[in-house]
């Protein structure tokens, strides 16, 4: 076509026309048959050069030439590169929105591939064996497909969507269940107890407090039942006195986990907290704060502890994801929380450094694992949730490794720091002042709709791998 153009452009200029002065003889056919040219390598002109049909992207010959609203040109491969990083539906050059999906110059793209036929299919066969490339022009065309049918990027596949809303909406109608219960059964007397002084605990509070030493004590139950002991004989009470009657706690070890437990409500002055409920009860902002910043940033939020929380937090979270091996020959599990004040092993530091880098979330699986007796669905639905995490981690990687992002991945990692401090010292300012409801729907919304949230993303990453955004 552009043969055409040019010789209605030669044979229309007037007198200095160089075109037919470098070839004027083979012209007898010009009106009689147009489409023929009479210059068969037009690139040998000194008028029509590579150049002037150069892709500002990659400065090389236009392949697929794709043109936008603003007029500018580039081959299609260029551009879906440019909308895959950039994710935005402007011209590269000029930064001019596109409307709609760009769609191939067919003119100008016959036109390059008959003047420049050899340098075109040798940037097509190079095109075609980049898989890279390949995927990112799948992956373009993908978004057209999209935007032609009015659905948002974003949204998932209609076919396995609807199926999929179902369940969640399952899933919804159970977690709302399981808060409902979790609030009607009342913890108020369990959570009494974490913030109620030792000698105001009622002979029931006592023996609450001692079921709770684990499933050994209920041999015991029965001399504190009829003895009735409040919360300030309970204080009064030593080793020889458990050792004789009413009490008879003739096992040692129980007795010593008895005894250990007993000088810790002395030091603390209250029951210490020994499950999710009463922790939350003692330490709201912290236990608030330690659930959404595991979720978001598992490795930043552990090496924050390591550095401010080591001997409360940190040293019985890897004692309980990574336990020493001499540690399970122990014969009551329930003193367990004593022993988490000695310093970690170097295998259980390797064990820890190990997971702790590749799968951090795997921790954190492993310490709700821990919990399993005590809360049976709490600790599902947050080992669940760390699954769902570390798969989601895993799409993320994966998708840097296939856009060959891998080098930018330092960046986004400071980024990534930055973000995360900027909003933990913002909670930890405005903590204060959030009322305690507020608090509380963050944290059950963390704790049981998250997981359901993620089921959502998993299934979308993995029904559309590509076209996600970061
Ligand atoms: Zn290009
Ligand atoms: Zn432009």
């Amino acid at each position: 076509m552009i043969q055409q153009m040019k010789e209605g452009g030669a044979a229309a200029a007037p007198v200095p026309n160089p075109l037919s002065e470098v070839s004027s003889p083979p012209t007898p056919s010009v009106t009689s048959d147009p489409p023929r040219s009479p210059y068969p390598r037009p690139s040998a002109s000194p008028f029509i050069s590579e150049d002037q049909f150069a892709c500002h992207c990659c400065y090389d010959i236009l392949v697929n030439p794709t043109t936008l609203n603003c007029g500018h040109s580039f081959c299609r491969h260029c551009l879906a590169l440019w909308w895959e990083s950039s994710r935005k539906t402007e011209c590269p050059e000029c930064r001019e929105k596109w409307e709609g999906f760009p769609k191939v110059n067919i003119l100008l793209r016959d036109a390059v591939e008959r003047l420049f036929s050899e340098v075109v299919g040798r940037r097509r066969a190079e095109i075609q064996g980049n898989p890279k490339i390949s995927q990112s022009l799948l992956a373009f065309q993908r978004y057209g497909d999209q935007a032609a049918r009015g659905i948002p990027k974003t949204s998932p596949g209609r076919g396995a969507g609807g199926f999929f809303s179902g369940v969640l909406t399952a899933l919804t109608c159970v977690a709302v269940m399981l808060l409902v219960y979790h609030w009607s059964s009342g913890d108020g007397v369990h959570d009494l107890l974490v913030s109620k002084p030792v000698s105001k605990w009622t002979p029931e509070e006592v023996l609450f407090w001692l079921e709770h030493l684990g499933p050994w004590t209920s041999l015991y139950k029965e001399p504190f039942l009829q003895e009735n002991v409040n919360g300030r004989l309970l204080l009064m009470l030593g080793d020889e006195e458990l050792t004789r009657a009413p009490y008879n706690i003739d096992n040692q070890a129980h007795r010593r986990a008895v005894l250990a437990e007993l000088e810790r409500i002395k030091e603390l002055g209250v029951k210490p907290p020994q499950n999710l409920w009463e922790y939350k009860a003692v330490n709201a902002g912290k236990s608030l704060f330690l659930l959404y910043a595991l979720k978001s940033s598992p490795r930043l939020t552990i090496l924050y502890l390591y550095l401010f929380d080591y001997s409360e937090t940190f040293l019985p979270f890897l004692h309980t994801c990574c336990p020493a091996l001499s540690h399970t020959s122990e014969p009551i599990e329930d003193s367990l929380p004593l022993n988490h004040q000695v310093h970690p092993t170097w295998r259980q530091w390797a064990e820890f450094l190990v997971k702790y880098l590749l799968l951090p979330y795997q921790l954190i699986a492993e310490f709700a694992w821990d919990w399993l007796s005590v809360h049976y669905w709490t600790s599902r639905f947050i080992i669940v949730n760390a699954m769902l995490l570390s798969v989601l981690e895993g799409c993320v990687l994966w998708r840097f490794y296939n856009r060959a992002e891998i080098r930018s991945l330092h960046k986004k990692m400071w980024g990534h720091f930055w973000r995360m401090s900027s909003q933990g010292f913002a909670f930890a300012l405005f903590w204060p002042v959030i009322p305690q409801f507020v608090c509380n729907c963050l944290f059950y919304w963390a704790l049981y709709f998250n997981p359901i949230i993620n089921i959502d993303l998993v299934v979308q990453q993995l029904m559309h791998p590509d076209t996600q955004g970061p």
